[in-house]
């Protein structure tokens, strides 16, 4: 469960004294084990907001608590152990170069200082759920688009989270590789049971996969509910905006 009251950033401007207000006031409640989508035009706070859920970006105002533990309150060592349990995907895969799809996969873990064969035992099964075990050896420069973003999601597994973030991870990627993603997505979910959070700017994203959505416009939510009521009953003129683009 994720629990964001007030969550206000803002950042300094080009102008010196010049203020942005990136995120102005956002309450949010995802269930366990959920699929929320979260859909707004460029610019909107979309990334911001998604990166303030595991304070990689610390909010300006606001709480924070995911599996009821208040992010917010914690110091550096303790947030540090916390941010175990929130897993993240990004658009452009970020794999490293020169590390195997097994290396990438295992590197979250290596930082913790875990053991080589402990290490092993759990990349082997997440590489396995991916559908990658036989490219453990391989490097990214080798594999296709849909291959790399299902490292970057093994990685995102692979300290066992139980909320998985999803920056615009089928973005970079055509129709087909796209749905095949977001079958593999919806399986993880159902297998794991780990809540899920996805950013996109396509309805079509949010309808293949998500349970509900929220739409967030210059900062604020301006709408939010299950996807299916959204998709027939649209109350927001941005809404309807992304309605309309996908029919
Ligand atoms: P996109 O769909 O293009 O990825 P987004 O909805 O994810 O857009 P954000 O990346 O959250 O948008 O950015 C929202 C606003 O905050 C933008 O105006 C952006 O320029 C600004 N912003 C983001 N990060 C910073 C930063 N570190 N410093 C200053 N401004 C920032
Ligand atoms: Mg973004």
């Amino acid at each position: 469960m994720i629990q964001l009251s007030g969550i206000e950033k803002t950042f300094s401007g080009k102008r010196p004294g010049e203020t942005l207000r990136v995120l102005a006031g956002i309450d949010l409640e995802i269930a366990q084990g959920e699929i929320f989508g979260i859909i707004g035009r460029s610019g909107a706070g979309k990334s911001t907001l998604l990166r303030t859920i595991n304070l990689l970006e610390r909010p300006t105002r606001g709480r924070v608590v995911v599996e009821g533990v208040d992010l917010t309150a914690l110091d550096p060592r303790g947030l540090e152990t916390a941010r175990r349990s929130i897993g993240m995907v990004f658009q452009h895969f970020n794999l490293l170069s020169s590390r195997t799809v097994l290396g990438n996969v295992a590197l979250p873990l290596e930082l913790q200082g875990r053991r080589r064969q402990e290490i092993l035992a759990e990349v082997m099964p997440l590489l396995e759920l991916v559908g990658l075990a036989d490219k453990r050896d391989a490097y990214p420069a080798t594999l296709s688009g849909g291959q790399k973003q299902r490292v970057g999601i093994a990685r995102g597994l692979a300290s066992r989270p139980r909320v998985l973030l999803l920056d615009e991870v089928t973005s970079a990627l055509d129709p087909e590789t796209t749905r095949q993603i977001l079958a593999l997505l919806a399986d993880i979910n159902r297998r794991l049971g780990l809540t899920m959070v996805l950013i996109t700017h396509e309805m079509a994203v949010i309808r293949a996969l998500c349970d509900r959505v929220a739409v967030i416009e210059a900062g604020r939510i301006v709408e939010q509910g299950d996807v299916a009521e959204l998709f027939t009953t649209p109350r927001h003129p941005v809404t309807r905006s992304f309605v309309e683009a996908e029919l």
